[in-house]
């Protein structure tokens, strides 16, 4: 096991948005942590044993091709990519590939950011920053859909505005009923970060984010339930 012991002060480290590192609180000292025995595992198929308490099936997932792109760009961003704000960049980048605006940042469609930023601005805390939208109202484009910021998932429709915390995530469940994947945060309720067109790519990107902010901003988390 990785030790958590400062070996300048002695200290008791915490872990930094990177999941390489781990910072010591009392004099600043940041450590890189030595490769860890199970990262031989095999990163591009199989889910983290220390991070996740799977219950999923990946491999039914993977027969369903909607699915596989979900599952292929989670396990991207959380065995390889580590960092929330790397994961960050690398959905901009999977997002900016494609004209669909059922899923943005700021920067591809602002416009529509705009509106949806502001539907969920009445939750949002001073510097909280918001990073993408979903738009999952078919019929009612506008009116029903998900934000993530730095420290929340919200998902909202005409009537009300919900959000978890991303510190106090445990668990995300991957629903694929009716073929489109989303992402139902602690089971409270469905985050549809998915787009038509793009294979889904931004759905597993936008799951990988929230689980690397959860283990970013809350130290004492140990596991999140995939379920
Ligand atoms: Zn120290």
């Amino acid at each position: 096991m990785v030790s958590n012991i400062c070996q300048n002060c002695g200290g008791l480290m915490e872990w930094t948005g990177d999941r390489r590192k781990m910072r010591c609180p009392f004099c600043m000292s940041e450590f890189l942590i030595e490769e860890r025995e199970t990262d031989a595992f095999d990163k591009a198929n199989v889910i983290d044993p220390l991070l996740f308490r799977s219950e999923w099936d990946i491999s039914k997932l993977r027969e369903k091709s909607n699915g596989k792109d979900f599952i292929t760009e989670f396990l991207t961003g959380v065995n390889e990519v580590g960092s929330a704000e790397k994961e960050q960049e690398n959905l901009f980048k999977i997002l900016s590939k494609s004209d669909n605006s059922d899923m943005a940042t700021e920067s591809i469609h602002p416009e529509l950011f705009k509106t949806a930023v502001q539907r969920v601005a009445s939750v949002l805390e001073p510097g909280e920053k918001p990073l993408v939208y979903q738009n999952s109202g078919l019929f009612s484009k506008g009116k029903e859909g998900s934000v993530i910021t730095d420290r929340r998932t919200i998902t909202y429709d005409t009537k009300k505005v919900m959000f978890e915390l991303h510190k106090d995530i445990r668990s995300l469940q991957l629903d694929n009923g009716g073929d489109i994947p989303s992402i139902r945060v602690n089971e409270q309720f469905a985050v549809r970060f998915s787009m038509i067109g793009t294979g889904y790519k931004g759905t597993g990107a936008a799951a990988a984010l929230i689980c690397l902010y959860a283990f970013a901003q809350e130290p004492d988390l140990k596991q999140i339930r995939l379920v």
